[in-house]
């Protein structure tokens, strides 16, 4: 069995404008759905993918409502399970962040690149109080971003930080932040944290990840593509160079994620 715990879709009037865009500012990536639910499940289907974390990312404070009725639209999907998303400087983060909650999504995305905030800043206080109370799960965008430049907003400094006022469980996209693998394994590798596997095909050295799972062992980390930038084929063949059991695959590809989401 295998979920991915982090895959992107859009609403499908906006889905091909969306890839476009995205592709381009990020330097031409290729993609692999058209940007739709429907060829997100049948891509992830055709590649042995059981189920799928779509993770919506709000990019201003008028986005958040649209985001979160389309996260609560498609998390009726059979193979969907969908995240909401707040925009950290709305003034009305937390009541989104409620209703997040009672749309029954299971957790929420922050993009800090795409959202223009840094992820220990003071004004993440009340946010990560809220999303603590209610037990939300927590992912967020780290590391580099090819779209962006320095400074990065969620390096492993500012996740130490942000953990302390977090007391749930948090997700560090991109085996615990993307293009900084040497400060993930010093710094975040052995603590309460989870990273996902999302986009190490091309960018992460093999060594580095086997490293990263050798100090951070397999119990914290979710198997993820980034689709429609990725596949479940790309990211598995990364993963099946590496030195592990079939427990450790399975935990990897599945159990972790099952256990996390309540499944
Ligand atoms: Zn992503």
């Amino acid at each position: 069995m295998t979920i991915d715990f982090h895959t992107h879709c859009f609403p499908e009037k906006i889905a091909s404008r969306a890839l476009d865009n995205l592709s381009f500012v990020s330097g031409g990536l290729k993609y692999y759905t058209d940007g739709t639910v429907d060829s997100l499940i049948s891509v992830s289907e055709k590649q042995g993918t059981d189920k799928c974390v779509v993770l919506n990312i709000a990019t201003n404070e008028k986005q958040q409502k649209n985001v979160n009725n389309f996260a609560a639209e498609i998390n009726k999907r059979e193979n969907i399970i969908a995240f909401g998303s707040i925009y950290p400087k709305a003034e009305n983060a937390i009541y989104e962040i409620e209703r997040i909650k009672s749309l029954g999504l299971k957790g929420i995305k922050l993009h800090p690149e795409y959202q223009n905030f840094f992820v220990d800043d003071e004004m993440m206080k009340p946010i990560y109080k809220k999303i603590s109370q209610l037990g939300l799960i927590l992912v967020f965008h780290s590391g580099f971003d090819c779209a962006y430049q320095m400074p990065f907003h969620c390096m492993p400094d500012n996740l130490l930080n942000a953990l302390k006022w977090l007391d749930t469980p948090v997700v560090a996209a991109h085996w615990g932040a993307s293009g900084c693998g040497e400060e993930v394994i010093e710094k975040l590798c052995g603590k309460d944290i989870y990273f996902d596997t999302s986009f190490g095909y091309s960018h992460m050295p093999k060594s580095v990840a086997q490293r990263i799972i050798d100090k951070h062992g397999t119990d914290k980390i979710l198997f993820g593509t980034d689709a429609p930038w990725s596949t479940a084929n790309r990211e598995r063949r990364l993963l099946e160079t590496l030195e592990l059991s079939e427990t450790e695959l399975a935990n990897i590809y599945s159990k972790n994620a099952i256990k996390l989401l309540g499944l």
